[in-house]
């Protein structure tokens, strides 16, 4: 797998939840995405425990349906996700707390595994999320894409949808403050977005008590925009996002700096967004 567009899931949903519009855009462009579901692995000692194998397999399979809604391919890593891996997370306070020793070099493994997967090898834009809701595997996967930022690749960082929808989990995130933020409207592509998240019948109940469109509309609200939408975060020098991102021409027009409410300095003055200008190009 040789994507330009590569999309690091934590788990099986999170790419599609959180990008779903983006990697429809990129389909519709022909720019073949890629997923890539990290804690995907099923050798579990605590799978019994916490998850019932047959739903594993199930959200496998509405997984391979999502993707083939927003056009990406996939490949699945063999980490396994926190609840399962280790009695270490052994309620909720556990997924979103400290990250435990025995995870302390998960972050460097998962690089390892992206190389040796050939994930990296057109050297891609990365997608990655940022972290926002806390859940342990968001964090490391974070701090593994951050590891390939500053080694030189190309990363945008997505809010984590619906964390990012909730404004208590937006107020509690430390959004990085040497990040600008880019909005997307989906314009048509929130369609297949739709549809790729209700592939996940599974989740869905369980993610979107008030209905996955209720959320999304909060969520673009949330977000600053006035139709659908999704917004990813990127290093602040990087004044023309557009092309240094790749993404296809249906987006340009449909991308623009926000200056997000709440996200402020220590001293409260604004640090993102506060120059649109200085992303005009894009
Ligand atoms: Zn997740």
């Amino acid at each position: 797998m040789a994507s330009d567009h590569v999309f690091l899931s934590p788990h099986r949903d999170d790419a599609v939840l959180s990008c779903g519009g983006v990697l429809a855009a990129l389909a519709a462009a022909e720019r073949s995405p890629a997923i890539v579901n990290v804690f995907a692995g099923t050798d579990a000692p605590e799978l019994e425990r916490w998850t019932q194998p047959e739903i594993a397999r199930l959200v496998a399979v509405e997984d391979e349906l999502a993707c083939a809604v927003v056009g990406a391919s996939r490949i699945d890593l063999p980490f396994v996700a926190a609840p399962n891996r280790s009695p270490s997370y052994a309620d909720w306070e556990a997924v979103v707390g400290e990250v435990p020793a025995d995870d302390a070099r998960l972050d460097a493994e998962i690089v390892e595994a992206l190389r040796e997967c050939g994930a990296l090898d057109a050297r891609p834009v990365v997608f990655a999320p940022l972290g926002i809701g806390g859940h342990v595997d968001h964090r490391i996967v974070h701090a593994a894409a951050r590891k390939l930022l500053a080694g030189g690749a190309r990363v945008l960082f997505y809010e984590d949808f619906p964390y990012c929808a909730s404004e208590e989990a937006v107020h509690a995130f430390a959004f990085p403050p040497d990040f600008r933020q880019l909005v997307v409207s989906l314009g048509p592509f929130a369609d297949e977005k739709f549809y790729a998240i209700g592939s996940y019948r599974s989740q869905v109940p369980g993610l979107f008590p008030e209905g996955v469109c209720t959320a999304l509309a909060r969520y673009a609200r949330r977000a600053g925009a006035n139709e659908f939408a999704e917004s990813y975060w990127c290093p602040a020098e990087v004044a023309t996002a557009l092309r240094w991102a790749d993404l296809p021409e249906s987006l340009s027009g449909r991308i623009r700096a926000a200056d997000p409410a709440g996200v402020e300095d220590r001293e409260g003055s604004r640090t993102v967004g506060a120059d649109p200008a200085g992303v005009g190009t894009i």
